[in-house]
């Protein structure tokens, strides 16, 4: 792949490219990345505001990309009828869940456990079946303490490409982007809530971290639940 927009100091950017400038960068990336993946090149839509920004411009891109949820026995009511909103208004998005037994409160007791069965697992999944050279997702560098060092194109796992088109994008790019464009975004948002994840490990938090209510009290506070940190092809061995 040669997205010649690819800058070595991309946090730069954060300051110095204005939100025109961004969004063109985006779609530019994306648009690139559909030119040497093709049907190979799918978007991971996790149904949160970042996710819904990705998703729109890769439709600006090209209303044929497909895309595929992770969701979880643990997703808030509103996520799930907010996902069945989603899946009814695009059909191209397809949903993986895992719904093997796991040992009760395993959240609580295991945390990085249990994201690694409900939510890496049917990530490994969904990329070997759906066949996916290159995954697209909302990940932003400002989002907190474990998100700083990422790049817009990354190769962790040899073989599958993961796209970062909005790396550089603030929280109010973000919802700028969406108003702009009358994106449907979650009703939790309209609670306080600004990062979404499951119900039990997600809080509403006024802290400066906008993800800071994820896995309060644990130590995975503010972290990863390993989708973005994990080796996902499914030649891994666990
Ligand atoms: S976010 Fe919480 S409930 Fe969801 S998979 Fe991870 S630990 Fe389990």
């Amino acid at each position: 792949m040669s997205v010649k927009v690819v800058a070595g100091n991309i946090k730069g950017l954060v300051n110095s490219l204005n939100f025109a400038g961004k969004v063109e960068r985006s779609l530019q990336l994306i648009h690139e990345a559909y030119e040497a993946y093709g049907e190979r090149l799918l978007v991971a839509n996790s149904l949160g505001k970042d996710s819904m920004a990705v998703w729109h411009l890769a439709k600006r891109v090209s209303p044929e990309i497909p895309g595929f949820i992770v969701t979880t026995r643990f997703k808030p009511p509103e996520t799930v009828e907010f996902m069945h909103q989603m899946v009814a208004r695009y059909p191209e998005l397809k949903v993986y869940r895992n719904d093997e037994p796991i040992p009760d409160r395993l959240y609580e007791t295991d945390p990085d456990r249990c994201c690694e069965i409900l939510k890496v697992e049917p990530i490994r999944r969904a990329i070997e079946e759906m066949n996916v050279a290159c995954w697209v997702t909302g990940l932003r560098c400002t989002e907190g303490r474990t998100r700083m060092d990422f790049q817009e194109v990354e190769e962790r796992d040899k073989g599958l490409i993961k796209l970062n088109p909005i790396l550089i994008w603030q929280e109010r790019e973000v919802w700028q982007y969406l108003a702009m464009h009358q994106v449907p975004v979650n009703p939790l948002y309209a609670k306080g809530y600004r990062s979404l994840g499951c119900e039990p490990c997600t809080r509403i938090t006024t802290s400066g971290d906008e993800r800071a209510g994820r896995w309060m009290g644990t130590s995975k506070c503010g972290g990863e639940c390993g989708i973005h940190t994990r080796p996902l092809k499914l030649d891994y061995q666990i």
